[in-house]
């Protein structure tokens, strides 16, 4: 509801009584605190879920008050209110308690704070509680964003177990705790336009607040306080996902920027992570033209590049009308991340053979150093000996991509494919058949997790995945 007139009016009276407020509040230096060392700003509520009014609750009351330089100096007390109400008047955010105007413009750099946040005081909104405090950014369409702005260690506190799970060994949850830091120190700015740092998902970094917290992934904050990765002297983004596979990506085969800490490596830590996904030829014309690529009646698809690491660098699709080809990551955007759980696959045919049989070799080890034997479907080279000296390739693994040498215990090994082109998959049906879980670049979480459940530590596990960095 627009203010009148009259009520306008009357708030010049009560931001009179603010500036007047504030104006002595910010004279003494003894009222100016920080609370918890800088603070970032995270998007709680932006785009399409940003409201119009929303209530905010704190149980000691609140402070209003300015956040800058990333410190919060206090300005007016408002011990006596615990539920406020933020909404739009006009093109302004305004605070008021039962229609009580007490600010009729909330602008960018005013930030609501629990009253007794230096005590470590909460404030709700939308029932979950969070530390540090709120502010709200005007949109130019009658909404306006909800930013939570917190200290980096207490925001990390709300990521962690979001992001992998409180029961982990404790040397993961600080590999995760400093990729994290290090990822949102390298992020901040990535959402400056709507006025925050981060957004609260999968965008960004998860995020669930005080409500998010739990004693074992506080404790794994606490015990790399400030921690970062840092190459060549400068802070590098932490990007960790799910699952290698069996090998984790250059950056610049995944996306395009290279990065000398973004670095493919073999990775014998892997759990083991399958996942096919089938597709007609029919619906994947449908799929692509929904995002404007429509090749016509699809005669075939193939796998046309792909990097040292495995990982598909270029898939092609041929149509009646055009030829599509999907770059690297744009193959998961376009046709779905949660389906195309990672670029290590392989295609295959509508009888979920494999479509072609390229010649595969271990990427790091001689060809030649073992012997060659006919797998599966195709040319396979023997990679590691078995405790007793024997040599044997027991399986090729799904797709041709992975080569499974029995060494007592079975191993997956990366495979890398030789010259021979693979074939294209021409059946009406394409079959997905991968390995592994998320973009590869940089920290597989469920390695991470391996290593420190046989010792490693969290130095020794992030020194694995991140190349030629510093820890400090
Ligand atoms: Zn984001």
């Amino acid at each position: 509801m627009a203010l009148g007139a009259r009520d306008r009016a009357f708030s010049v009276i009560i931001l009179s009584f603010i500036v007047l407020s504030t104006s002595l509040f910010f004279g003494g230096t003894d009222d100016v605190a920080a609370a918890g060392g800088d603070y970032i700003r995270v998007g709680l509520r932006y785009g399409a879920s940003a409201p119009a009014s929303c209530t905010i609750s704190s149980a000691e009351g609140f402070f209003l008050g300015v956040m800058a330089d990333g410190g919060f100096t206090e300005g007016m007390p408002l011990p006596a209110y615990t539920r406020l109400t933020v909404s739009m008047s006009g093109r302004y955010v305004t605070l008021s308690s039962d229609g009580v105007l007490i600010s009729d413009d909330m602008a960018a750099g005013n930030c609501l704070m629990p009253y007794d946040y230096a005590d470590g005081g909460l404030i709700q909104y939308e029932g979950v509680p969070y530390r540090g405090g709120l502010s709200f950014f005007a949109n130019h369409n009658g909404t306006f964003n909800v930013i939570n702005y917190v200290p980096m260690e207490e925001y990390l506190y709300g990521v962690l177990n979001a992001e992998m799970g409180r029961k982990n060994p404790p040397e993961a949850l600080k590999a995760q705790a400093v990729a994290a830091r290090s990822y949102t120190a390298y992020r901040l700015g990535e959402h400056a336009g709507d006025g925050f740092d981060l957004c609260a998902d999968t965008h960004c970094q998860v995020y669930k607040g005080h409500i998010g917290e739990y004693p074992e992934t506080n404790l794994a904050v606490d015990g790399t306080r400030g921690l970062m990765l840092y190459h060549q002297g400068e802070v590098v983004a932490g990007y960790y996902f799910k699952n290698s596979g069996g090998h984790t990506q250059n950056s610049e085969d995944v996306w395009s920027g290279r990065e000398g800490y973004l670095r493919g490596v073999a990775d014998e830590h892997s759990p083991e992570y399958a996942w096919n996904w089938q597709i007609p030829f029919q619906t994947l014309r449908a799929e692509l033209a929904a995002s404007g690529l429509d090749p016509g009646e699809i005669s075939s698809v193939a796998v046309t590049r792909r990097s040292a690491g495995g990982s598909v660098m270029e898939l092609r699709i041929v149509g009646s009308e055009s030829e599509t080809a999907l770059e690297k990551e744009r193959v998961r955007t376009v046709l779905g991340a949660e389906r195309v759980k990672s670029l290590s696959f392989s295609l295959a045919g509508p009888g979920g053979g494999a479509a072609g049989a390229p010649a595969l070799y271990a990427e790091g080890l001689s060809p030649s150093g073992g012997t060659e034997t006919q797998g599966l479907s195709g040319t396979a080279h023997v990679v590691s000996a078995g405790p007793g000296g024997e040599q044997a390739v027991s399986a090729l693994g799904l797709g041709d991509m992975w080569l499974i040498a029995a060494s007592g215990a079975q191993k997956a090994v990366p495979a890398q494919k030789a010259e021979t082109p693979e074939a294209a998959v021409s059946g009406g049906m394409l079959n997905f058949v991968g390995r592994g879980y998320g973009h590869g670049v940089g920290l597989p979480q469920d390695s991470a997790i391996a290593m420190a459940e046989q010792g490693y530590s969290f130095e020794q596990i992030l020194g694995k995945y991140y190349t030629d960095v510093r820890i400090e």
